[in-house]
């Protein structure tokens, strides 16, 4: 089993605010839909049914029965640099290598659209061993940049968006990949773009990554 691979992060407090959880849902449902509108094939947390969107809890995948055709070259698969989009079905999005796997140049199925479920719950129940830190507990989802990533990333901005310093959200991936993330929120809820993936991966907003930077003093503001 190869536990590496392209994966975001989120830390949260074990009870999110119903309220704002009530509109961090009704922004996730128009996420999915639209997404889903373009093609994009959901499901339900293990691969099947529909995606679940209710008003404790967020849960979804890629589909596994995606009708897709398999591309058994896409192994441990991580975006390029420019990685963007989906892949068309057909195209041969693998650009290179990575010292594990194949680089991507866009999101591709591999004729699985699923990997690992993308799970928010209102209320997180934590395992015996799962302990918070700094009040915060540590959840992830492995998307191996299959296409479901796509509403993973936006999700994840919508959750930052209604949550704010409450949370924390970080990825393998730059604001380059999360760019595609921007867009549909900018389009559908007309948030998005005052968010970046700053050089540590975690999602901020521009402003406050600055006077981090002034703060801190450590990078030097010119
Ligand atoms: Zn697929």
């Amino acid at each position: 089993v190869i536990a590496i691979g392209y994966t975001h992060y989120y830390c949260r407090p074990r009870v999110l605010d119903a309220s704002r959880f009530r509109d961090f849902v009704a922004d996730a449902r128009i996420i999915v839909a639209a997404l889903t509108g373009q093609g994009l094939q959901l499901a339900g947390p293990d691969g099947s049914g529909e995606p679940i969107i209710k008003s404790n809890l967020i849960s979804l995948n890629g589909k596994t029965n995606c009708g897709h055709a398999p591309n058994s070259a896409i192994v441990v698969p991580w975006p390029s640099a420019d990685a963007s989009g989906i892949a068309d079905p057909g195209q041969d999005a693998i650009t290179g290598k990575w010292f594990a796997g194949a680089l991507l140049s866009s999101r591709q199925c591999t004729g699985d659209c699923s990997y690992e479920s993308f799970i928010i719950e209102r209320i997180f129940k934590p395992e015996g061993w799962e302990k918070p830190k700094d009040g915060l507990y540590f959840a992830f989802c492995k998307t191996a940049f299959r296409p479901y990533d796509l509403s993973v990333i936006s999700i994840l901005i919508a959750f930052k968006k209604h949550f704010g310093d409450a949370v924390r959200v970080s990825s393998d991936g730059t604001d380059q990949q999360w760019f595609d993330g921007k867009l549909p929120c900018s389009k559908l809820l007309d948030y998005g773009f005052e968010f970046q993936i700053n050089d540590s991966g975690e999602l901020v907003p521009k402003a406050a990554d600055v006077s981090l930077d002034i703060a801190g003093g450590s990078k030097g503001v010119v």
